[in-house]
């Protein structure tokens, strides 16, 4: 029997446990498999693009256990009434190739992408940072501005979103969990004065949420909304003002801010400063972004946190999903069993 957290039971086992305590622990899991990048397999993400959006399989394996996501990234869905980012996971025993672990990932994904931004933010934002900037308040915001509080401490954020619906959403959700929130005017009003800038924003653009003169000394950016071919958010000057940061070069060149550079721009992945062999933060003044795309040991980490968390919980159920005849080349006996053609 395979393990399946469908979406009712994540929603319950996230609002009891706590997304801010979730994302937490599972920062601990993403630096553990960060720590043994070299020992997993890796590889740019399957990507099907349309005039939709795209959708993109995610697979990673550290050769004892095999995960990949389904993910879709749709930037006009919300107009339509759907969301712009869903998915769902797996993990599977290497040994006999069977799926062990099934879960809903649109949640896991937020919490995901929101622990991996806290990760980096510790290493290499200033330690005393207490303002965030954050630039899109849809689905992504709330989990971030929470990944930057459990991080860092930061409790003070200043939004702009071109959507005065989706600002009052961030502020009607995070206002009760003690966050000071002021909705500025513009991106150029929100990132005055920020420790570290935030970047959700979701458009299938070339856009330019962030000029190059509003970015501060000192300042760390956490740009996660560019993630596909042909849709970055910072001015391309912005990238030469700093150090750059990536999960996995090969598929950051491909999808991320970076694609908007010549092909040796010179950028690190960030499992080296966790490892100690490169460096991260080196002065107060120095400008770190981190050009996040997502990429799969990111989901393989989440996914095997939420298996160890759940593990003898009411959060799960068993689900018959590979099936499994006593005589394992007799797939055709369980047919025969139940057909009228043998009786
Ligand atoms: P969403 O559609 O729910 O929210 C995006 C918000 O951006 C909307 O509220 C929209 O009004 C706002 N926006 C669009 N253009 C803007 C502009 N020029 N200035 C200010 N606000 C603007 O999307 P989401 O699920 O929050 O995802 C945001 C982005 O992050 C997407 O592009 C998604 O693909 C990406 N993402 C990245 C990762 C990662 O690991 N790096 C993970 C998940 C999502």
């Amino acid at each position: 029997m395979t393990r399946f957290v469908d979406v009712s039971n994540m929603v319950r086992w996230t609002a009891g446990r706590g997304p801010e305590t979730i994302i937490s622990e599972m920062m601990q899991y993403l630096e553990d498999d960060f720590r043994r990048w070299e020992s997993f397999d890796k590889t740019p993400r399957v990507a099907s693009h349309t005039p939709f959006g795209v959708i993109e399989l995610m697979p990673t394996s550290d050769q004892e256990t095999y995960g990949f996501k389904y993910v879709n990234g749709h930037p006009s869905n919300p107009a339509r009434g759907f969301q712009t980012v869903t998915a769902f996971g797996v993990l599977s025993d290497v040994h006999n190739g069977y799926p062990t672990f099934l879960a809903e990932m649109t949640v896991l994904t937020a919490l995901r992408t929101a622990a991996t931004s806290g990760m980096v933010a510790k290493k290499l934002a200033r330690p005393d940072a207490r303002i965030m900037a954050m630039i899109g308040t849809g689905t992504q915001s709330e989990f971030q501005a929470l990944a930057f509080r459990a991080a860092l401490g930061i409790n003070s954020v200043r939004i702009w979103d071109t959507d005065p619906a989706a600002m009052e959403k961030f502020v009607r959700n995070m206002a009760p969990l003690g966050f000071e929130i002021t909705i500025a005017g513009s991106a150029a009003h929100a990132v005055e004065g920020a420790d570290v800038v935030t970047t959700c924003t979701a458009d299938k653009a070339n856009a330019t949420i962030l000029t190059a003169d509003q970015v501060s000394p000192g300042v760390h950016i956490n740009a996660i909304g560019g993630d596909c071919p042909g849709k970055t958010e910072l001015d391309a000057a912005i990238l030469g003002l700093g150090d750059v940061f990536v999960e996995y070069d090969p598929q950051t060149r491909i999808e991320g801010e970076i694609q908007q550079m010549s092909a040796d721009f010179p950028v690190t992945e960030f499992w080296q400063v966790l490892a100690g062999h490169a460096p991260g933060r080196t002065s107060r003044d120095q400008i770190t972004i981190f050009d996040s795309v997502g990429f799969a040991i990111e989901d393989f980490s989440a996914l095997r946190y939420l298996r160890d968390a759940v593990e003898g919980s009411e959060f799960f159920e068993e689900i018959d999903l590979v099936a499994n005849p006593d005589d394992p080349k007799d797939l055709f006996g369980l047919v025969r069993e139940l057909s009228p053609i043998g009786s």
